[in-house]
């Protein structure tokens, strides 16, 4: 059978009471009268995070972990009575207590060991997804709309890298594709962010991958439009919790949001651009609470607007590591060793520079990471470092990455002088400085503190100056000055994929 798909997910705001979920369910119902749906939903928001929290005090032998798992069977068991008629609670009621019971069993588990492996983590978290994709598919069922709720588990194929697991693509969409031809249901609901290796033991995608789920479904089923809906309305020039006068980006191509994403625009989790990118199907960033807004479109090309630069993003907890020393000038191998190294403990490098004098390599990466890649690389330069030609690594930590990206960038020069200028005025120091090869985005390493006054520092230059003047021009309603660029407030944006795959 082949149908026009689309793909829709959730983030955990939006799904993070039962008033959000009916907003959720009304946004579904109206999306279900175009395609047949995909409906990939995350943890109600903050569960995750008290998952976590409740296996590692557990781990650490502390009993408040009981209490947090009882607030977590709370929010849920509430949830359900605050969304399904009485009729439908008790079984709704006893699924969720018998999964919150299975929760507890592991804890307890955890608890008596006083460890808790990467792999039992996983197991934790996933009942997060697990639990909200089951309370809404049930709200579904009370509505009488007929959907299919299936276990992502059974679809996503990965490695055991617990935590972080890798997707076996190949199985992975033969797996989707067969479902969904089996399946006659037009509405199918899934928890986002889990999957399971091929010894069928649960694994998670990362932090944020309920949007990769999303990604992966998309492009297995040749969808469409990937929709992500969340908490703000769209991808705007840098995080709005940071800078107030944040301006939406409409449109922004596949690496532009790449860029940013890798560089901490957390709006989207940035493995999920690669599969929908190389089936060109566009993903559509959408606010589950001001769905009128136009959002922002990703895409294969965009037109360019004018401006050199798309956004500003940041990775905070970041530290940087060098590596110097004399015997290191000229002489091949060291950076392989380094890096090596570091990819041996699976540490993910963030930023690289190397001064063109070959005397140190400085790589910034996650402060977590620190005291492994510590021991990986003095132990791998032991023979240098005893000799006197290296020195042993040296660790700076309290930092973070600030970037500027776009695609344009490189056909407009000075705009590292403008950056470096604007945060030496400032009084931001600067620790280290590296420019993509494809030059879609400068980085600099700057301290921790000075992140938000760098930001709102760089965001007026490059964007509020000519914005301030072309605001004066259009005078667009006040309400939407902080979100919507000027021009665009009243302006329709087509359905991204308005007319693509029709035939399909
Ligand atoms: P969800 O739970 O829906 O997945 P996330 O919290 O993961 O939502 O992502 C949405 C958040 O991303 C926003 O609330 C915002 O603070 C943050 N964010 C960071 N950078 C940007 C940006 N450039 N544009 C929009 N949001 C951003
Ligand atoms: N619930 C997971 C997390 O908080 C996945 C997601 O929301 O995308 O990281
Ligand atoms: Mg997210």
């Amino acid at each position: 059978m082949i149908f026009v798909m689309q793909v829709l997910k959730f983030g955990g705001s939006s799904v993070a009471n039962a008033d959000n979920i009916s907003k959720v369910i009304h946004l579904v119902r109206q999306a279900l009268t175009k395609d047949r749906t995909i409906l990939v939903v995350s943890a109600f928001g903050g569960i995750t995070d008290m998952l976590i929290q409740a296996a590692l005090s557990a781990a650490a032998g502390d009993e408040a972990y009981k209490e947090s798992l009882q607030e977590i069977e709370h929010r849920h068991l509430e949830t359900v009575r605050a969304l399904l008629p009485i009729t439908r609670q008790s079984a709704a009621l006893s699924a969720v207590k018998t999964r919150c019971n299975e929760i507890e069993d592991i804890c307890s588990g955890v608890y008596l060991l006083g460890e808790l492996s990467p792999r039992t983590q996983d197991k934790i978290v996933s009942y997060g997804e697990l639990l909200s994709s089951y309370i809404i598919a049930a709200r579904f069922a009370a509505l009488d709309l007929e959907h299919a709720w299936k276990d992502a588990r059974e679809l996503i194929v990965t490695d055991s890298r617990f935590g972080h697991a890798a997707v076996d693509f190949p199985r992975t969409n033969r797996n989707i594709r067969e479902y969904i031809d089996s399946s006659s249901a037009s509405l199918i609901v899934l928890p986002g962010f889990i999957a399971a290796d091929e010894k069928g033991i649960t694994t998670t995608l990362g932090r944020g991958g309920s949007d990769y789920t999303a990604a992966i479904l998309a492009a297995a089923v040749d969808a469409r439009v990937l929709e992500i809906w969340t908490d703000v309305s769209g991808m705007m020039t840098a995080d709005p919790r940071l800078v107030s006068n944040v301006r939406l980006i409409p449109r922004i191509s596949y690496q532009e949001a790449m860029e940013l994403s890798h560089f901490g625009a957390k709006v989207i989790y940035p493995p999920t651009i690669q599969p929908v990118m190389r089936k060109n199907i566009p993903v559509w960033i959408k606010n589950t609470f001001a769905p009128e807004d136009p959002g922002t479109i990703i895409e294969l090309d965009t037109l360019h607007n004018g401006d050199s630069i798309r956004g500003i993003s940041s990775i905070p907890s970041i530290a940087l590591i060098s590596l110097e020393g004399s015997g290191m000038v000229g002489i091949p191998g060291f950076s392989k060793r380094l890096f090596e190294a570091l990819s041996s403990y699976q540490i993910n490098v963030i930023l690289i520079t190397q001064g063109s004098s070959e005397h140190s390599i400085c790589v910034g990466i996650d402060e977590s990471n620190v005291t492994t890649a510590k021991n990986a690389i003095d132990h791998s330069f032991q023979p240098e470092i005893s000799s006197g030609t290296v020195d042993p690594l040296n660790v700076e930590t309290g930092l973070s990455v600030i970037a500027l990206v776009g695609d344009h960038m490189k056909s407009h020069p000075g705009i590292s002088g403008k950056m470096f200028g604007a945060m030496g005025r400032n009084g931001v120091n600067v620790r280290a400085i590296a420019q993509g090869s494809s030059e879609r985005n400068i980085s600099a390493v700057i301290a921790a503190g000075d992140v938000k006054k760098a930001i709102n520092v760089l965001h007026e230059e490059f964007f509020e100056t000519s914005y301030r003047q072309l605001n004066r021009q259009c005078r667009p309603p006040p309400h939407r000055t902080a979100s919507a660029p000027t021009g665009l407030a009243s302006a329709t944006i087509a359905h991204p994929a308005a007319g693509r795959r029709s035939g399909q």
